[in-house]
């Protein structure tokens, strides 16, 4: 059987959800066997950027025109590409700033007076840009989300994406409610699950690192939110903080 070509590559971003797959360390060899890897620049040398895969696996969000060209060369050489993590799917964290700030504000803001010279635009995510077939979302994703993903890709599938919200594995662990037990501006409720609730685990209020879930109850969430004496604006920035635009106008 032919092994599927694959191309992973990595745009606007820190490089931690490639680095989540090189952290799959046991299982790489497996991979490498499984897998034909014919473009992959943070993990080898020599790849070539110019051949056809069946999958492209796209970090990072789109923010410089080499971005740009980098994800259309991906999209027209792959038969299905898949953004991994929160600032492919989103914008993520390059994104954050995107409603409040102009842009060439926060340029010389981060690089002093040598910004001018800096080519960029306001970082969105690839679906802005080009067909997504499918996204594992996280800031990084989970281990086990990447490795479902590759066995689904060898199976000629795709995994399923959880449709619940994080607050639904926190309660499942018998946790203590950060929110309404302890009045913490926790994104739970709002918050896409599959990472089995790893921050209120440990007493710490979820930031919504996995982006929206389906039907995220932002509405409810802000009139939770705001009855704790949280201030709209303190709400609305941790909200941005791994997606930039939410509907908080919406109902039920
Ligand atoms: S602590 Fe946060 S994630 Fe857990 S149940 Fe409460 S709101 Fe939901
Ligand atoms: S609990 Fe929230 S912030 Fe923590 S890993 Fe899960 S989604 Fe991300």
């Amino acid at each position: 059987m032919n092994r599927p070509r694959l191309a992973i590559a990595g745009l606007t971003a820190c490089s931690g959800c490639q680095l989540m797959l090189l952290n799959c360390e046991g299982e790489l060899p497996e991979i490498v066997e499984r897998f034909e890897i014919v473009h992959f620049p943070m993990g080898e040398s020599g790849s070539d950027p110019l051949d056809r895969y069946d999958v492209a696996i796209v970090e990072g969000a789109v923010s410089t025109p080499k971005d740009h060209q980098t994800l259309f060369r991906l999209r027209n050489a792959s038969r299905t590409l898949i953004a991994l993590g929160t600032c492919a799917l989103f914008g993520g964290v390059a994104a954050m700033n995107n409603g409040t700030w102009d842009r060439g504000e926060a340029l010389r803001e981060v690089y002093g007076e040598g910004a001018g010279e800096i080519d960029s635009f306001r970082p969105a995510a690839l679906g802005s840009f080009v067909t997504v077939d499918f996204a594992v979302t996280g800031c990084p994703p989970e281990k086990s989300e990447i490795l479902e993903l590759l066995s689904a890709l060898l199976a000629g599938t795709l995994p399923p994406l959880p449709s619940y919200p994080v607050c639904l594995e926190c309660r499942s662990r018998e946790n203590l409610c950060l929110l309404l037990e302890r009045d913490d501006l926790c994104l739970g409720p709002v918050t896409r699950g599959g990472c089995n609730a790893r921050c209120p685990a440990t007493g710490i209020a979820c930031e919504g690192c996995r982006g929206p879930v389906e039907e995220a109850n932002v509405a409810q969430e802000l009139e939770l939110l705001l009855e704790r004496r949280f201030s709209k604006e303190e709400i609305v920035r941790r909200m941005s903080r791994f997606k930039a635009e939410w509907d908080y106008g919406q109902r039920r």
